[in-house]
C-alpha cells in the first residue's frame, strides 16, 4: 500500500478518538499538473499525474444525525448536522468534506458519520490537496452510504464542492488526475468529453517538484478573474470565426494571431496562453509517442514562458526556480504547475540526475532568497480508491 504509514497512523488516531474502529478507509492522491495550464475549463487538453503523495479519509455511521468530522493532523473536530450541510465561515477545511457530502447524497442524510482524514500532501502548494480531500471523502462516504457513483460524477461533486464550498471556479482536473492515476503513467485528459488515457512516461523520466511556498494573490479572486478573461475571449471569437466556438478550445493559434485585434490586449494576452497550451498537449503526447523526452520537456519550458509573459500567473519564485533548471545538467524541462501565483514548479529530469538535480534547484533558490525551496522527487502513483 502507498503511504502505509500515513494510514496506520490514522487508524491509530480514529481509534483513539472514536473508540472503534472505522467502517470504510479511502485514499486519494494529490497530483502535478505536467504540461497544459488552466485549459481544463477552456475545455482543452491536459498532462497531469497522481502523486506518490496523498489522503486517506476514515469513517464509521453515527447512530445519530450528528457527523463529527477531524482534521487528523490538527486533531481539531467540527460537528454538524446530516440534514444540514452548509458551509462554514471558521475551520474552512470542513467544507470540502460537507461539499462533498452534500453533493453525494443529494443535500444531506438521515443519519450521521464520525469521519476523520489525514495526509501528506502540503497544503495549498499546487499539489491539489484539497480535491485529494474531496476525493478520499467521497469514495468513503460513498461506500459508507452504499452510493453509486461514476468517477467523472465524483470529480465533478468535488470541483461543485469548490465552486459552492469553497469559492474557487476551478475546472476538473486535479478531481480526474486523482482518480484516473496509474503508476509510471500520465493522465492525458480531453476536458471536453471527459474521455481520459494513461499514457506511458518510460524509466528515463521522473519528476521533481519545487514548493516555492510563495503565495501572492487571493489565488481565488485572481484565479477567477482569469477564468473569466478566457471566457471574455472565447464569447468574442464567436462573433467573428465562421465555426463555433464554445470555449477557448474551439480557437487555434493560427485564428488568434489573426482576429485577436478585436480584443483588449491584456485580455488578448490571457487567451493565448490557454489555445498554445492545447498545441503543446497535443504536440507532447506525439513526442512522448516517439520517446522524444527533450521535446517534451522543451515544452515544458515554453508552457511557463507563456504563463509568465501572456497569463501572467507566474510570479518571481517560480521564475527563479524555471531559470534555475534551464542551467541543470540532465533537466528537461520545468514549468509552473497548478493555478498560479505562487505554489510548486514540476521539472522533468532523467532519474540518475533526480538528486544532483534537486540539491542545485535547492541551493539555487536559497541564493536568491536565503532558504531553499523543498523539492521532493515526484512518481506518477496510483489514483484513488476504498482500501
Ligand atoms: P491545494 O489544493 O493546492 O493544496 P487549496 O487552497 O486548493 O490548495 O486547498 C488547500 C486547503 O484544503 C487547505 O487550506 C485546507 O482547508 C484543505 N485541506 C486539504 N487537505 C487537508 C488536510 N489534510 N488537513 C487539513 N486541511 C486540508
Ligand atoms: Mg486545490
Amino acid at each position: 500500500m502507498i503511504n502505509k504509514h500515513v494510514h496506520d497512523e490514522l487508524i491509530q488516531k480514529y481509534r483513539k478518538h472514536f473508540g472503534r474502529d472505522p467502517e470504510v478507509v479511502a485514499y486519494a492522491p494529490g497530483r502535478i499538473e505536467v504540461l497544459g495550464n488552466h485549459t481544463d475549463y477552456n475545455e482543452g487538453f491536459v498532462f497531469s499525474a497522481a502523486i506518490n503523495f496523498g489522503t486517506f479519509f476514515a469513517a464509521a455511521k453515527s447512530t445519530s444525525k450528528q457527523c463529527r468530522l477531524v482534521a487528523g493532523d490538527l486533531m481539531k473536530e467540527v460537528t454538524f448536522e446530516a440534514n444540514d450541510v452548509t458551509p462554514s465561515k471558521t475551520d474552512t477545511w470542513q467544507n470540502y468534506v460537507k461539499g462533498t457530502f452534500a453533493g453525494l447524497t443529494n443535500q444531506g442524510a438521515a443519519v450521521g458519520f464520525d469521519g476523520m482524514f489525514f495526509g501528506n500532501i502540503p497544503l495549498g502548494s499546487g499539489l491539489s490537496s484539497s480535491a485529494a480531500l474531496e476525493m478520499s471523502t467521497g469514495l468513503a462516504l460513498a461506500k459508507l452510504y452504499k452510493i453509486t457513483v461514476d468517477p467523472v460524477t465524483l470529480a465533478k461533486i468535488g470541483q461543485k464542492a469548490e465552486h459552492t464550498y469553497a469559492g474557487c471556479k476551478c475546472g476538473l482536473l486535479d478531481q480526474i488526475s486523482s482518480l484516473a492515476g496509474q503508476e509510471g503513467k500520465l493522465v492525458k485528459t480531453d476536458f471536453r468529453s471527459l474521455v481520459y488515457e494513461n499514457v506511458e512516461m518510460g524509466p528515463d523520466a521522473c519528476f521533481l517538484m519545487c514548493n516555492t511556498h510563495a503565495k501572492h494573490a487571493l489565488v481565488d479572486g485572481a484565479y477567477n478573474r482569469l477564468r473569466e478573461a478566457c471566457e471574455t475571449a472565447a464569447a468574442y471569437f464567436a462573433t467573428v470565426l465562421r465555426h463555433p466556438v464554445k470555449a477557448l478550445r474551439d480557437v487555434s493559434m493560427a485564428e488568434w494571431a489573426l482576429y485577436k485585434g478585436g480584443l483588449p490586449e491584456t485580455v488578448a494576452n490571457r487567451a493565448a496562453h490557454p489555445i498554445g497550451e492545447d498545441e503543446r498537449v497535443l504536440k507532447g503526447a506525439e513526442l512522448l509517442a516517439s520517446g522524444d523526452l527533450p521535446g517534451f520537456g522543451a515544452l515544458m519550458f515554453d508552457s511557463h514562458e507563456s504563463s509568465r509573459i501572456l497569463f501572467q500567473n507566474s510570479c518571481e519564485e517560480l521564475d527563479v526556480v524555471v531559470e534555475a533548471a534551464k542551467k541543470i545538467p540532465g533537466v528537461l524541462g520545468a514549468r509552473l504547475s497548478g493555478g498560479g501565483f505562487g505554489g510548486s514548479v514540476v521539472v522533468l529530469v532523467h532519474p540518475r540526475d533526480a538528486e544532483t538535480a534537486s540539491a542545485a534547484l535547492a541551493s539555487a533558490y536559497a541564493a536568491k532568497f536565503g532558504k531553499p525551496c523543498d523539492v521532493s522527487v515526484i512518481k506518477p502513483a496510483p489514483g484513488a480508491c476504498v482500501l
